[in-house]
């Protein structure tokens, strides 16, 4: 095995950290592990709980050169019984981990990545099947620092910093990814004749009568339901499953992962009936109205965001704190199709 020269770290954490993508960023360190090395496999898993029950989501593989990502929402993976003691360790203190196996043949490194609250977010694991390098193991482990403070840094970027929910921004990249997979399994759906798959809704929820808070109680008062409301929707939401963003000013969309219209209803009317019961410090009780919409194959966020809203605004003009949902709303001939405006300025990539 060759050793590392200083040329080549800097390389690698040149073209690591060119990335602004989380997914391009966990490929990009696995490439930059495998060209280090030969014959050895790497795979990045990000911690999914910790407690009481270690769950794990496959990340990032690489496999014989070829670098795989497991898909942000693919929970399903295969590790063998006899790593389960280290991932253990490596995950509850932050150790790590060398486990041969019984022939002696093979060993596995379990790396922990560790963030700012000094939790593992996510372990790296090498199986080798002769003993490495001791400044392999020194550089993978150097690495998966930069790539946990540099993760760091995205994370900021993605969230607005009043409700640290993520911004508006983050919710365009999303829409994107989910539109473009979703025109794939489309056609794949076609040939295969899959029925009722895992789809995404999304909801514009918006504050009503928050102008009359803020009137009453000042703007900054204002800031503090905002913070509780978004703090409220976060703990109704699955946090591994579904996404919260902080559209603007007092709005805000989920996009939910349901099997049926129904199921995508009923987690967002737990989450309205929530707000409508909780109790604000002074103020008493707030409400929202939510209009949702199935995520399709529609051509651009701005449509799928735009039909949303125009079912949140049904919600409004008819009594406000309750759901409209936009399918149901144009099938009862309740609201017309929006035009597209041509003047939105998205550019259709279908
Ligand atoms: P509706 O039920 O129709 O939604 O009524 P509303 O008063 O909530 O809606 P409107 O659009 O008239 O007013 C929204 C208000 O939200 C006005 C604005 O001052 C307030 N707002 C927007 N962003 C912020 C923010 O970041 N902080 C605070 N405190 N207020 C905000
Ligand atoms: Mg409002
Ligand atoms: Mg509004």
């Amino acid at each position: 095995m060759n050793k590392i020269s200083t040329i080549q770290i800097i390389d690698s954490l040149a073209e690591m950290t060119r990335h602004h993508d989380r997914e391009i960023l966990e490929k990009s360190l696995l490439k930059t592990l495998d060209e280090l090395t030969t014959g050895q496999e790497f795979k990045l898993y990000r911690v999914v709980e910790a407690k009481p029950k270690i769950s794990l989501a496959l990340l990032a593989y690489s496999v014989n050169g070829v670098i795989e990502t497991g898909g942000k929402h693919t929970k399903t993976h295969c590790i063998f019984e006899h790593l389960k003691a280290g991932i253990e360790a490596a995950v509850l203190l932050g150790s790590l981990e060398q486990i041969q196996n019984k022939a002696g043949k093979v060993t596995h490194y379990i790396y922990p990545a560790i963030d700012h609250d000094n939790e593992v977010f996510a372990i790296l694991i090498q199986e080798c099947k002769e003993t490495p390098d001791l400044d392999i193991l020194r550089y993978a482990h150097g690495l998966l620092k930069v790539y946990a403070n540099y993760l760091e840094l995205i994370d900021h970027n993605e969230r607005d910093k009043l409700t640290q929910l993520l911004n508006r921004e983050t919710l365009d990249k999303e829409l994107i990814g989910i539109l473009i997979r979703n025109n794939e399994k489309n056609r794949r759906r076609l040939i295969k004749r899959e029925k009722n798959p895992l789809g995404f809704w999304l909801g514009v929820v918006d504050i009503d009568h928050f102008k009359a808070v803020n009137d009453r109680f000042g703007h900054l008062f204002g800031d503090e339901v905002l913070i509780l409301v978004a703090r409220q929707m976060k703990s109704d939401i699955r946090g591994d499953e579904d996404l919260i963003f902080r559209f603007g000013g007092e709005e805000f969309v989920i996009l939910l992962q349901a099997y049926e219209m129904k199921e995508a209803k009923s987690v967002f009317e737990r989450l309205r009936k929530n707000i409508e019961t909780h109790e604000f410090p002074q103020l008493g009780h707030v409400t929202v109205s939510i209009g949702i919409m199935q995520v399709t194959n529609q051509d651009s966020p701005a449509e799928v965001i735009a039909c949303a809203d125009q079912a949140m605004y049904y919600a409004k003009e008819h009594g406000r704190n309750q759901i409209r949902v936009y399918e149901e709303l144009l099938e009862q001939g309740l609201i017309e199709k929006a035009p597209q405006s041509p003047e939105s300025g998205d550019v259709e990539f279908f």
